[in-house]
Formats: structure tokens, sequence, C-alpha cells
């Protein structure tokens, strides 16, 4: 089967109800994002980092995912769809995906802050001040915050480079580095993109723009990656 890799942003759900923030002058839901998503905002207040997340994972409950969301579960019939998500959400596993890499990590987990191999599912919505991992420390959000390491890049590296067909949906393409992700993919391989508005895509490569809304645009994308043959 033909491998295709998606890498997915914010835009792939704002369909489902979850807000990016780009789209919205870089606040997100009334925070400076660097409150509520650095290391430096964990120190200065983590309750109300901790409460920011737990609203977030209230509204991921009320969520569902969309046609863009099931259709690309739907394409592992006749495709090889591994996906590489920047989304903390869980709307690619509830629409039925099978390979999802979270490269900010999961609003579904939380780490510990000693030891950050530590990582466990949050029953419920709430993560509080005074939860702790099994070695007594405080347990934080499971996310990549500005300005931390992505675990996950060399994985995704790799999957990016062993693409057949390439596709971004829903990314501004301007977080590095899952932006860079897109200069893995080999010459030769079609690259496709999804948004309504334009991407930061490298100016060399060749590129088919489908300039739509997730829940349109990404069936008309597999329509497009079957004609290719
Ligand atoms: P982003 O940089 O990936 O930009 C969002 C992109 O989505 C823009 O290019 C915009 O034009 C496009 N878009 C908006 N509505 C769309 C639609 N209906 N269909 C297709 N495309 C659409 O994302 P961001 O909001 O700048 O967020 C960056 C980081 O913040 C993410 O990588 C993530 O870590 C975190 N975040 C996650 C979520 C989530 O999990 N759902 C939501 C917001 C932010």
């Amino acid at each position: 089967m033909k491998k295709l890799v998606v890498l997915t942003g914010a835009g792939i759900s704002a369909e489902s109800g979850i807000r990016t923030f780009r789209d919205s002058d870089g606040l997100w839901h009334d925070h400076d994002i660097m409150e509520v998503a650095s290391p430096e905002g964990w120190r200065r207040d983590p309750e109300l980092v901790l409460g920011f997340y737990n609203q977030r994972r209230r509204d991921l409950c009320e969520a569902k995912p969309n046609t863009a969301h099931l259709a690309l579960a739907r394409a592992e019939d006749t495709l090889n769809v591994h996906i590489i998500t920047q989304n903390i959400d869980d709307l690619h596993e509830r629409a039925g995906s099978t390979k999802v890499l979270h490269l900010h990590g999961e609003l579904t987990k939380a780490r510990s802050t000693a030891d950050p191999s530590l990582v466990y599912g949050i029953e419920g919505t709430e993560l509080s001040w005074g939860d702790h991992c099994e070695l007594g420390s405080q347990l934080r959000p499971h996310i990549v915050w500005f300005g931390e390491a992505v675990p996950a890049m060399p994985e995704a590296a790799e999957i990016a480079q062993s693409a057949d067909v390439f596709a971004v949906v829903g990314s501004s393409l301007v977080v590095y580095p899952a932006a860079a992700l897109v200069q893995y993919v080999p010459y030769g391989v079609p690259i496709l993109v999804v948004d309504p508005k334009d991407v930061a895509v490298p100016s060399w490569r060749e590129i088919t723009f489908i300039r739509e809304n997730a829940s349109t645009g990404v069936p008309k994308m597999l329509e497009a990656i079957r004609k290719l043959g």
C-alpha cells in the first residue's frame, strides 16, 4: 500500500469546535499563550496553567471528530496512513486512525515533573495542584510547551522521509520544529496542502494547494491522491 503521511495542525479540529490560537490574534481562549504554554508560565502560576488545560479537556469532551478526521481514518482501507499531529486533542484516535504520532503531547495525559518518562492517563477532565506521580512529585499536563524539546521529532522525521505522498492539513507551518518536517520529504514525493489561508511552505517545492476548510478539502485531497495512482 502507498504510504500517505499527513501532518495535521489546529485547523483540522477547528470545525469540531476547538479553537486554533493563531486565528485569534495570538490569544488562546483569552490567555496570552506564554502564560499557559511555557515553562516560565508554569513556574509563575501552575494553578492557572492546570485550570486552563482542565477547561480545554472539558471542551474536548464536548467535541466530536469531524468529516476530515473521519475521512483520514477511512482512508486506511486503501492507503498506509500515518498521521503526525501538532494537536493535543484525541480526535484522530476517536475517528479511528490507528497510527497517530503526537508531536506536542496529549491533553488526556499527565506526566511527572521529576521524571518525564512517567506518563499517566487522566481520569475525567481535572488535574489539580497536589496530584502526584508515584515518586511524590507534582503532575503537569503532558504537553510540549514553547521552548521545550520535541522528543517525538526524530521519529516524525523518519516517517516523513519514508512517505510516498505527504500532506499538510490545517497547519500554518510557523511552529518549529514541526514545520521543518516538510524538508524531510524526499524530492519527487508529491506534497498537498489543505488550508483556507496561505501556509509557509518552502517555495522551491512543487505543491498542490486545496484552499478549503478541512471538512471539504480532505475528501478532495484523498481523491487527488487516488488519481495519482
Ligand atoms: P497552526 O499553526 O497549525 O495554524 C492553524 C491553521 O489552520 C492556519 O493555517 C489556518 O488557516 C488553518 N485553519 C483554520 N481553520 C481551518 C479549517 N476549518 N480547515 C483547515 N484549516 C483551517 O495552529 P495554531 O492554532 O497556530 O496552533 C499551534 C499549536 O498550538 C499546535 O501545534 C498545538 O500544539 C496547539 N494547539 C492545539 C490545538 C488542538 O489540539 N486542537 C488547538 C489550538 C492550538
